[in-house]
């Protein structure tokens, strides 16, 4: 699944290929993918406008047109493929531009695009529910507690809520915790300042280097040059068999369905 590195890795690379261009048309074989307005508005709004910028926010691509954000969320299998010619398996968005094609490609079917106006994109949903960005400067202690406070789920567990802090996955979530030298299944609301503090410093750190060798996947985007994450060298726990900091064989559990690689002597 695409997680923030992934998504700011395709958000650059589309940035060299479909800035400037204009929507002439766009072609939906597969309705569901347009999560808002109906395929019909969707279609008639976005024709004639140009994609001024690409931004991101939590793991939404957010495509800056003349009048409108399209929005898109890849979810787990969703993809960008720039090539003109005949549908492409698992095609469900076509994107005709000025000069090129751009295709939407999910094989799961599970990725949304929303089509919303420029002024409202923030307050309406889904952006108005994503919690802080990690380099936030209101991510602070005192707001991890603020909402931690009657969590008793694990930590592994609330730091994916997108609605606390926004951009978190499942591997790094194992990479910021192992950092952090926290057990995955400490109640959120038992951590003490100093974790709350590794958490936040830790989650930047892991996310910046991440972004810096372009994430961990290299499915989210194709082109015929190719998009080749570099992170997967260097995760320390998420898939591997040995703990980098004592040598000790890393636990492999499954908290709330989601795989969890973690260290029982390092994260206590
Ligand atoms: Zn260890």
């Amino acid at each position: 699944m695409p997680e923030l590195p992934e998504v700011e890795t395709v958000k650059e690379t589309l940035k060299k290929e479909v800035l400037k261009r204009t929507i002439n048309d766009v072609i939906v074989y597969y309705d569901n993918i347009i999560a808002y307005p109906s395929v019909l508005e969707f279609k008639k709004n976005i024709k004639g406008q140009t994609i001024n910028d690409i931004e991101r926010r939590g793991k939404f691509l957010m495509f800056k047109l003349d009048d409108y954000y399209l929005l898109s969320h890849l979810r787990m299998e969703g993809r960008y493929y720039i090539k003109n010619g005949e549908k492409l398996k698992h095609e469900h968005v076509r994107f005709i531009l000025n000069d090129k094609e751009l295709r939407y490609i999910d094989t799961r079917k599970f990725g949304r695009m929303y089509l919303l106006p420029i002024k409202d994109v923030f307050n309406l949903k889904p952006l108005n529910e994503l919690g802080l960005e990690p380099w936030d400067s209101n991510l602070t202690i005192d707001y991890l507690k603020n909402k931690y406070k009657n969590k008793k789920l694990p930590i592994k567990t609330v730091l994916l809520d997108q609605s606390i802090i926004t951009g978190i996955g499942n591997i790094y979530d194992d990479e910021v915790l192992f950092l952090s030298k926290i057990n995955p299944y400490k109640k959120a609301c038992d951590l003490r300042d100093s974790d709350l503090n590794n958490i936040i410093n830790n989650t930047k750190i892991v996310l910046e280097k991440a972004i810096k060798l372009g994430g961990t996947t290299i499915r989210s985007y194709e082109s015929s040059e190719g998009v080749h994450g570099l992170f997967q060298n260097e995760l320390l726990v998420h898939g591997k068999d040995i703990c980098p900091n004592c040598g000790s064989i890393l636990e492999k559990e499954h908290i709330n369905g989601r795989g969890t690689y973690y260290c029982k002597k390092c994260q206590k």
